[in-house]
């Protein structure tokens, strides 16, 4: 039993097929692979598929270079001790793939930071800042390509579902700020373009990730949004963030396996 990779690579649910992998592990061109892993569920799913693909098609001229920029506003995270464990946990299952240490960088997102309050109030977003270190991330490891864990949002049907209202982009209401479909990678960056957490939840209970891997996994984001702080999501996991609702409807947990 191959569970989901099956003998050409392609990453299933048996309805979507993932063909990245199979294309990044044919492609003569690609040896260094840099993985942005952001501590969710979905990059270091990436990681363990990449890794998976490597080993099956025994393509060792690939190596993987993890790379995590610290949010250090956000204080109550654990992604800082659990994103090393990730990478771990994956380097444990395939140790014949070359991954190496992790590259950490930080940033602050000072726009967005009060001083008084001493947390973030706003979110003007991370891109500007996360920008200039993926570029000091390129000149220092000079990768073929770089791959990130962005997936879809849930549809619409099945937040309504689960009694969550949607704007008409599709975005939850007062859940913070969701990503445009414009604004998620392409295939060739993401190779989770095309879907969504149900996806991703389905790949843990069939690779048997449930265990070893989920529990260290981080989605909750209140604390990078102040106004999601500010309307009720003091608890962590907040359970009212966007990110929180879709690891709820997925994995029927939310983060540190918290199940109601
Ligand atoms: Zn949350």
């Amino acid at each position: 039993m191959d569970h989901g990779v099956n003998r050409n690579l392609i990453v299933t649910d048996g309805k979507i097929e993932v063909t990245r992998f199979k294309e990044i592990v044919e492609d003569n061109s690609i040896k260094k692979i840099a993985m942005n892993i952001s501590g969710g569920a979905d990059s270091p799913l990436v990681l363990y598929f990449i890794a998976k693909s490597i080993s099956i098609s025994k393509a060792y001229d690939k190596e993987i270079y993890p790379h995590f920029m610290i949010d250090t506003g956000n204080v109550i995270s654990n992604r800082p001790s659990w994103i090393p464990k990730q990478v771990d946990i994956v380097r444990g299952l395939f140790p014949d793939v070359t991954i190496h240490d992790l590259m950490t960088q930080e940033y602050r997102r000072t726009d967005d930071w009060d001083d008084t309050a001493e947390r973030y109030i706003r979110n003007s977003g991370a891109k500007k800042y996360c920008d200039k270190l993926e570029e000091n991330m390129f000149n220092i490891i000079q990768p073929d390509l770089l791959l990130t864990g962005t997936t879809r949002n849930l549809p619409s049907n099945l937040l309504k579902l689960y009694g969550h209202q949607t704007d008409s982009t599709g975005h939850i209401i007062n859940a913070g700020k969701q990503l445009s479909i414009e604004q998620i990678p392409k295939k060739e960056r993401s190779p989770w373009h095309k879907v969504n957490k149900r996806f991703i939840a389905h790949q843990y209970r069939k690779e048997g990730l449930m265990e070893n891997l989920y529990p260290i996994t981080e989605s909750c984001v209140c604390e990078s949004m102040g106004e999601v702080y500010e309307t009720g999501g003091k608890d962590f996991p907040c359970k009212v963030c966007h990110q929180c609702i879709e690891k709820y409807i997925a994995f029927g947990m939310y983060d540190r396996c918290v199940a109601k």
